[in-house]
């Protein structure tokens, strides 16, 4: 036991090893941000900056080491007062990996997930491919896209064959280092296919098609190197890596000035559709989905596209409201449903207006899974509750579905 707790020592200090010259904070700043203040911050946010909450008083974001002093002074120019909220990122977080990495060689128990720690990349495909081995009257599987790193995106489908179904587009893992995303999306799975004629209807008729691991290499590279890995890992000129798939649509693209810097944590792509994880759902994206579901972590939110005309809004509204509703009842967190920019987040070129707005999927939806301080920061014991959070919103979006 000492022996293997001194290899993860071991093994821990060299994943931050390759990482720890780059010191993270995590700052609050509050004060009157009004747009000039906010494109001001945006312009000047460098390559390592990445917003974690914004409101019209708050602002959260990560501050590399360099980067302190000259925030510092614009946020005192303008008036804005600072906290620093986690002093050490990263040390909180392999604070978090050292506790859940002994279980990590739990993650799977027999055919399945133990739910108490997250899978690895390999152990997530062997699952996916297990499963329409053992299931092949309802559950298949398909490659829909190779990434860079030629890691297969699959994505099941899952269906009694009846030709009258509605069809529900699920994705999940867009962002690396959302673990509990992809865990979540998993368990749904889990909880559908191996008794699936047992589940009700309005499960069994409709054709659910679910990619759990949206951008492979991304969260593979989260697991095992950094943490913080958000895009995918396109090399790109210089010394920057990976787009931001969930900025790679083509509805509003590259309409924000920090997502145009290739080093920046929400960087756009050259062009819409430039990588293969956007261009894999693009391929799958058509006119015989009602709804779109994509689980991201975390937040505690569903929301919504902003924009839509008078009817859609009332539907939009009252579907996203009874699955935060239904999220609720599992462990009583306050799960709000918001449009997009009411949350404090940047709109442009997301996968769920892409498919709202250009594909006409009427109910295009992010469902955002619990967390603390607006990111994908859950102890091993609390992975179960999460997932069984998106299994619900999942299971009540399929019955409101008329
Ligand atoms: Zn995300």
């Amino acid at each position: 036991m000492i022996l293997l707790n001194c290899f993860l020592f071991l093994f821990l200090k060299g994943i931050v090893a390759e990482t720890e010259h780059k010191g993270v904070h995590l700052w609050r700043t509050q004060g009157d941000i009004n747009d000039t203040v906010l494109n001001k911050f945006y312009e000047r946010a460098s390559s390592g900056e990445d917003i974690w909450i914004r409101n019209n008083e708050t602002i959260d974001f990560l501050l590399y080491n360099e980067e302190q002093q000259k925030m510092a002074s614009f946020l005192r120019e303008h008036g804005l007062n600072y906290t620093v909220l986690i002093d050490d990122v990263r040390g909180k977080l392999d604070e978090a990996l050292v506790k859940t990495f002994p279980t990590k060689r739990n993650a799977v128990s027999g055919d399945s997930f133990t739910w108490t720690a997250y899978p690895s990349l390999h152990e997530i495909n062997d699952y996916l491919n297990k499963m329409a081995l053992a299931y092949p009257t309802h559950c298949k599987i398909s490659t829909i896209g190779k990434t860079a790193h030629s890691k297969p995106i699959y994505m099941l489908k899952i269906t009694n064959g009846d030709a009258n179904n509605k069809a529900i587009l699920v994705d999940s893992g867009t962002h690396g280092r959302e673990w509990t995303s992809v865990i979540s999306t998993l368990y749904f799975i889990d909880s559908i296919v191996r008794k699936f004629y047992q589940q009700p209807k309005y499960i069994t008729t409709k054709d659910w098609y679910i990619i759990p691991v949206l951008n492979p290499d991304g969260y593979d590279y989260s697991l095992t190197t950094d943490r913080l890995w958000r895009k995918n890992r396109r090399k790109l000129s210089g010394m920057c890596y990976g787009i931001d798939i969930n900025r790679n649509f083509d509805y509003n693209w590259g309409k924000e000035g920090s997502t145009q810097k290739p080093c920046s944590n929400n960087y756009c792509g050259p062009v819409p559709f430039s990588e293969e994880e956007s261009k894999a759902l693009k391929g799958v994206a058509d006119k015989r989905f009602t709804g779109y579901l994509s689980v991201h972590s975390a937040g505690t939110k569903v929301l919504y596209p902003l924009g839509a005309n008078h009817d859609d809004h009332r539907r939009h509204l009252y579907m996203t409201k009874e699955i935060a509703l239904a999220m609720r009842k599992i462990g009583g967190l306050q799960f709000l449903n918001r449009d997009i920019e009411k949350m404090g987040k940047i709109k442009y070129g997301m996968a769920m207006d892409w498919m709202y707005f250009v594909k006409e999927i009427l109910h295009s939806y992010i469902l955002e899974t619990r967390g603390q301080y607006g990111f994908d920061y859950i102890p091993p014991e609390q992975i179960l509750p999460a997932a069984k959070e998106v299994d619900a919103g999942l299971r009540r979006f399929a019955e409101a579905l008329k």
